[in-house]
């Protein structure tokens, strides 16, 4: 299975994305893990986005489209992943294409996790006093001006993916705003995996 997971920041892409990996036996592939990695070992890559990152502003294409061609490369991605993060650009979502044709089976699906904006400020509000009062570090674009950056970017940048992948017939877009579980399921649906006998 190939899957991409769309939503604005805070939608809650990593948690449905893991949960799917437990699901199908899958790998998750988030661009944003990557390059917070690549950030952390002070790699060529890291150091060109680290500013970027922090501010809240989109990496370049070309970067970003290396490393996951690279990653899409790796033995565990073989059986199917599920994109966390990417595409977020139009060009990007071309280059996955072109990747695609040329490495094997294309999409199954995407699916669009809708939120309200002001729930979405609330709610990362939330994760951010809940982490530092845990005494976590918080990401450094974790923080209102980065924020304001990062749905301008989602908003300008990657919503006209869901025109691009709504004519393809690729997106299902479920409501982001229900609990996790109510998430899951929708999610479960959209992608036409039966429900376990009793589990709604
Ligand atoms: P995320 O963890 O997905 O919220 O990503 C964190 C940051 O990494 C983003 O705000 C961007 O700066 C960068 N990033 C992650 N994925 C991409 C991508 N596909 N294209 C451009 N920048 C990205």
């Amino acid at each position: 299975m190939r899957l991409i997971l769309l939503g604005p920041p805070g939608a809650g892409k990593g948690t449905q994305a893991q949960r799917l990996v437990d699901k199908h036996g899958i790998v998750q592939l988030s661009t944003g893990d990557m390059l917070r990695a690549a950030v952390g070992a002070g790699t060529p890559v890291g150091l060109k986005a680290r500013d970027i990152m922090a501010r809240g502003d989109l990496v370049p294409d070309e970067v970003v489209v290396g490393i996951v061609s690279d990653r899409i490369d790796q033995p565990d991605a073989r059986n199917g992943f599920i994109l966390d993060g990417f595409p977020r650009t139009v060009p990007q979502a071309e280059a996955l294409d072109r990747m695609l044709a040329a490495k094997g089976p294309a999409l199954d699906g995407v699916i669009e996790i809708r939120m309200d904006e002001k729930a979405l400020l609330d709610r990362i509000a939330t994760r951010i006093a809940q982490m530092e009062a845990r005494g976590e570090k918080v990401r450094p674009d974790d923080n209102p001006e980065a924020l304001k950056t990062r749905l301008h970017a989602y908003r300008v940048q990657t919503a006209p993916l869901l025109d691009y992948y709504g004519k393809k017939g690729l997106l299902r877009s479920v409501d982001g705003m229900a609990s996790i579980d109510a998430v899951a399921q929708a999610i479960d649906r959209a992608l036409g995996v039966k429900m376990p006998a009793g589990g709604g």
